[in-house]
This record gives structure tokens, C-alpha cells and sequence, in this order.
């Protein structure tokens, strides 16, 4: 069992025990009955530190991701600030210079608290990345395709760079998901996840994970972390990631399929100025996602002539497709980034970020027609 259509339904998926159930329990229980030395019946002790619904969620992402181990979180960000926050104090890590926006403020005003610096750069630049190397410098975090321009970086050249400095590569894998991209298999050594996209995949759940190619010290440390710091996932939610991994390759396929039609439909307009999607020719990166990227995932964002009010009045003149934040759901959802990331955006004012649902095509593309023609 190694094909990903295949791990995504059965990994962790055992029927119950008990009673046969082929969807899995969910475990609501925070303890488990142990010994009067606190011997363990099953495994488990305290839901905090694990649970046996949570335990089905992790099987699953180890094995799409071509993991060791994995470990599920209340967010992305929970995800992604634990394995920060291990890094010992005084380390200095690179960071992509288009990330999602909470990366940046974690590195800009969080992780400086306890000693952790971080620099932006260029992560399709393997020279710049070089160059912004220190020798305090443990880790390079990718994020590829990036959020929300869409930069693509070259996994395995960055884990050459990473391994000759004797730093770990960490990817957020959120955009491409595993069915797109595997980027242990390109020598990163963790991979983080926001699973309220696409692994949730219905616009209804909070998760994060880490995907580790090692159950290494760094796991034990990063799980001992979560443990104690209490940034754990509730076993519904967990659940409800367990059942959108469950379908998460064949939905992909269509979010490509829609986010392509959408991607040409949008070059081809006189109202648009650029159009970011790495699946076009005339993306920068087209040739390293094409080798790195099975396809090239649901995610676009376009720029509009006509700066800032342009593009509002195309997001305001949608009908079928959603103004709002996130990603990964079954709905088109749009948003002018700009607006939403605080007193200085780093987003571009003409630019609008469309996570491609699962509509039709022709309503879909006649949707963007409409307010694009609209707005010109
Ligand atoms: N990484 C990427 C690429 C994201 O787009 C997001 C959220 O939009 C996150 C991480 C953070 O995830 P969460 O919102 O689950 O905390």
C-alpha cells in the first residue's frame, strides 16, 4: 500500500475493534483508566498528551506525507509556532519573503521574545539563500507554492543548502498538499500543515500537523512540547480531518482541473495585469514546480490594472464565488489580501487571492467573466 489514493483511505483506518464500526470512534475521553502505578492499558493516559482518535489522524498524514511519524495541533499556526519555539534560544532561522502572513508576524514579533531571530529572502534565490545564512542559523522554512503569490522554491536544492550548514528544512506543505507535493522525499525533514484547507477540506475544522521523516529527538522534543504547552486539537476535530484526508486525492484533482480553466481564463483578460499560478508557462518558477509538483494545486492569485479599486470592484462583483478568508473548501472562496493583513500590507493593493473550488467550470469561469468584464 504506498499509492497516495490509497494510504489517504485506509492508513489508520482499521475497523474498531470492539464492534467492527468501519467509521472510526471518536474518543471524547480526556483519561484513561491505568494501574494503581499509573500502569497504561492501552497506550494512553491523558487526552493532552494523546488520543486514540487524534493517534488515526496522525497514521494517516505520516503515511501521505512518506513520514515517520506525525503530530496534529489546534491550527496551522499552533503547528507551526511549536517547532519554531523548539529551536534552542539564540537560533536564527530563513524564512520565504511571501509567506502566509502569520509566519512573518510570528518571526517579527513572537519568537524575537525568546531569542529565536528570523530573516526573510528570496527562497527561489538559492544564491540568497546562501548569503542570508549565519552560522546561528538551524533552519530554512520553505512554504512552496507560497501564500499568496505563489513563489515556488526548489525543495531539494534548498535541503542541499540546508544539510551543508547542518540546519533542518521544514516546508509548508498547505498549498500543494501531499497528494501534489512530498517534500520528504526532497530531504526536507518536517513538513507543517494548516489542515483546516485542504486536508479538512469543507471549510468547517481547525487543525494543524507536523510531518516528521525521523521519530527523532526533534519529534520526541516537539511532542514533549505540545504535551506540555497544551496546543492540542480536540478528537472531533480530528475526526473531521480524518474524513477529509479520506478524499483529499480525488478532490485535488478537481480543484487542478478548475484552478487551470481559471488560471488561462484570467491571462487572457484585458482587465488583468499578471496572473500568479505555477501550472502557466510564464510562472518564473513553471519548471521547478512542474519537476517537484504532481500538478499544480486549487490556489491562484491574480493582479487587476486599475490598482486597488479595480480589484475590489471584480471581488465585489462576484456572485458565485465567496469573499472570504481561508482556502482548501469545496467553495470558491476570493479575497483582496491587502485588506485583511493589517495597518501595512505586504500584499500588492491590485491583488486578489482565489482559493479555486469545486463548482463547475463554465459557472465558475462565466463568474470571474462577468465581474471582470464588469470592472474594466
Ligand atoms: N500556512 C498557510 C500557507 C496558510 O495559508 C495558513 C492559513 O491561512 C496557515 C499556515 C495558518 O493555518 P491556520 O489558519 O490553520 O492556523
Amino acid at each position: 500500500m504506498t499509492r497516495i489514493e490509497t494510504l489517504a483511505v485506509h492508513a489508520g483506518g482499521e475497523p474498531d475493534k470492539e464492534t467492527g464500526a468501519v467509521a472510526p470512534p471518536i474518543h471524547l475521553a480526556t483519561t484513561f483508566q491505568h494501574g494503581p502505578a499509573g500502569e497504561r492499558r492501552a497506550g494512553y493516559e491523558y487526552q493532552r498528551e494523546q488520543n486514540p482518535t487524534q493517534d488515526r489522524l496522525e497514521a494517516v498524514l505520516a503515511a501521505m506525507e512518506g513520514g515517520a511519524a506525525a503530530l496534529a495541533f489546534g491550527s496551522g499556526m499552533a503547528a507551526m509556532n511549536c517547532l519554531l519555539e523548539s529551536l534552542p534560544s539564540g537560533s536564527h532561522f530563513l524564512y520565504p519573503r511571501d509567506c502566509y502572513t502569520g509566519l512573518r508576524a510570528l518571526a517579527n514579533e513572537f519568537l524575537p521574545e525568546r531569542g529565536v531571530t528570523g530573516t526573510a529572502v528570496d527562497m527561489g534565490d538559492a544564491d540568497a539563500v546562501r548569503a542570508a545564512l549565519r552560522p546561528e542559523t538551524r533552519l530554512l522554512w520553505a512554504e512552496t507554492p507560497s501564500n499568496p503569490r505563489l513563489e515556488v522554491s526548489d525543495l531539494a536544492a534548498l535541503s542541499a543548502i540546508a544539510r551543508a550548514h547542518g540546519a533542518l528544512l521544514a516546508c509548508d506543505n498547505t498549498f500543494a498538499t501531499p497528494v501534489l507535493q512530498r517534500p520528504l522525499a526532497l530531504g526536507a525533514d518536517v513538513v507543517m500543515h494548516s489542515t483546516t484547507k485542504y486536508l479538512g477540506g469543507h471549510s468547517d475544522v481547525m487543525g494543524g500537523a507536523l510531518v516528521f521523516a525521523k521519530a527523532d529527538e526533534l519529534h520526541a522534543r516537539v511532542a514533549h512540547r505540545r504535551h506540555v504547552t497544551g496546543n492540542i486539537l480536540a478528537p472531533f476535530s480530528a475526526w473531521l480531518i480524518l474524513r477529509g484526508a479520506r478524499s483529499l486525492p480525488a478532490r485535488l484533482a478537481w480543484h487542478c482541473r478548475n484552478a487551470r480553466a481559471l488560471a488561462d481564463l484570467l491571462a487572457a483578460h484585458p482587465a488583468v495585469e499578471a496572473v500568479h499560478y505555477p501550472g502557466l508557462a510564464t510562472h518564473p518558477n513553471h519548471a521547478v514546480a512542474a519537476r517537484q509538483m504532481s500538478d499544480f494545486g486549487g490556489m491562484l492569485s491574480f493582479q487587476l490594472k486599475g490598482g486597488r479599486e479595480a480589484a475590489l470592484r471584480v471581488a465585489g462583483g462576484l456572485k458565485l464565488a465567496i469573499n472570504a478568508t481561508s482556502l482548501g473548501g469545496p467553495e470558491t472562496l476570493v479575497e483582496h489580501r491587502a485588506s485583511v493583513e493589517g495597518a501595512n500590507p505586504h500584499t500588492a493593493q491590485n491583488l486578489l487571492r482565489v482559493s479555486v473550488g469545486l463548482e463547475h467550470p463554465d459557472d465558475l469561469l462565466a463568474d470571474f467573466r462577468q465581474a471582470l468584464d464588469a470592472a474594466r
